[in-house]
């Protein structure tokens, strides 16, 4: 159609431009020409990588949030204007020369930039999943009244979305009582130490840690698959996005990661969505939808599919997705709370602070220390977030 072909091209920013879903994000962006344009890059501290992003698509806005690495790319590359300041960022994430943001800084550290999209009204496909366990129903609440479209980038919660009937995206009423919707459940790889024993799980490396059997992402994240607490967000992630408590989410491992994740009916009948484990395919399905578009992944070969299998996880050896469970059910901060600690833990495993298993055992000594008061402004959930990284440090001796 005519009318399609002359649409205009719709003006995307990413945030965490250098990151893992960064670079999907532009892959798939740079094989739609006609119909997105990146307008802005954000990332932290990677200069030499921004700049050739900057050469390629001439944003209008360029931000690297460490303020001493923007001052140098700012002699470096004085053609671009280098912001570094969070108001910057955030004033730009709800600029009306945007139409799609795409949420993939990690960590918390994406929160404030994430929800002045989100207040903004805009398009936001979110990756930044600490987010919004961060703040839950307050990130849900400001979509509704500002008319923010949150699209869910993660696979497994892309893929639900996907599973869901159409009307679910009108009425979380409906969803409920007709829908016949029974229960959601996230397929896990197991991360690299599926097979391990307990005891082995004691001594293993940052580098085999982040060394993911069937996906190539950034290390925060990749840890957190290793010991599960990445599928613990990924519970807390879906009990916001699509509203069912704790008791109908299920967690199956599912290590070829070809079922990105599965909706169970009343009837008895289950819906799953399928391909290869590459992120383009999520990203491209939120930037079109509810069209589709070419995203570079390849399609799944099924002559080749011999073996799809499925196990229960283990919470002995991956008490991380127990406790998350356990923040969820008790509510209010506690999402919050085992976010937070669960980064410091990471960051502490990373820099050869803790071994791997004390990771859990710092959430589980953070999570202690709190109560489950309840999450009634971004504010009351930044400062809990300050507190129980600060009680995580004392846990971790840094
Ligand atoms: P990554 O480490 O590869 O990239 C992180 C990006 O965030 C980088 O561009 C970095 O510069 C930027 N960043 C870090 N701290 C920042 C700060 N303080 N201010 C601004 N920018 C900052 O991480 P990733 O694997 O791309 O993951 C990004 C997010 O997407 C995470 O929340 C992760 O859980 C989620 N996610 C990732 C995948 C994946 O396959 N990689 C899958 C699902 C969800
Ligand atoms: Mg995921």
């Amino acid at each position: 159609m005519i009318l399609d072909i002359q649409q205009k091209r719709q003006k995307v920013l990413v945030l965490g431009a250098t990151g893992s879903i960064g670079r999907s994000a532009l892959d798939v962006i740079s094989r739609n020409p006609d119909r997105y344009e990146v307008v802005g890059l954000v990332a932290h501290s990677n200069m030499d990588a921004m700049a050739e992003l900057a050469e390629i698509y001439q944003p209008e806005f360029l931000a690297l949030t460490n303020p001493q690495v923007a001052r140098d790319a700012q002699i470096r590359w004085p053609q671009w204007i280098w912001h570094h300041q969070q108001s910057a960022v955030q004033a730009y994430c709800g600029s009306c020369n945007i139409d799609i943001v795409i949420a993939a800084i990690v960590g918390a550290a994406g929160l404030l930039p994430t929800m002045s999209a989100v207040n903004a009204g805009k398009k936001v496909l979110l990756a930044n999943k600490e987010s919004l366990v961060l703040t839950g129903a307050l990130m849900m609440n400001a979509a509704k009244k500002s008319g923010a479209q949150i699209l869910p980038v993660d696979s497994e919660h892309n893929a639900i979305f996907q599973c869901l009937p159409p009307q679910f995206n009108h009425s979380h009423h409906l969803f409920h009582t007709h829908l016949g919707v029974e229960k959601l459940w996230l397929t896990a790889s197991g991360g690299p130490f599926r097979q391990y024993c307990l005891h082995n799980l004691e001594t293993v490396t940052p580098a085999q840690a982040i060394n993911h059997p069937n996906w190539q992402m950034g290390k925060k994240i990749s840890v957190d698959s290793a010991t599960m607490a990445n599928k613990g967000l990924e519970l807390i992630e879906a009990h916001f996005l699509f509203g069912l408590p704790s008791s109908q989410i299920e967690v199956v491992i599912h290590p070829q990661s070809i079922i990105h994740s599965l909706v169970q009916y009343c009837d008895g009948g289950f819906v799953a969505q399928m391909g290869c484990p590459d992120m383009r395919i999520p990203i491209a399905h939120c930037l079109a939808y509810p069209e589709r578009i070419q995203s570079g992944a390849k399609p799944l070969n099924l002559f080749e599919l011999s073996n799809l299998s499925f196990e229960q996880p283990n919470l002995e050896k991956f008490p991380a997705l127990k406790l998350a469970r356990l923040a969820l059910e008790a509510g209010g901060v506690l999402p919050a709370v085992f976010n937070a600690a669960n980064e410091v833990a990471v960051d502490a495993f990373l820099t050869e602070r803790i071994a791997f298993t004390q990771i859990a055992n710092c959430i589980e000594f953070v999570l202690e220390k709190h109560e489950a008061i309840a999450a009634c402004s971004i504010e009351v959930v930044l400062d809990v977030d300050r507190q129980a990284r600060h009680n995580a440090k004392e846990f971790c001796k840094i």
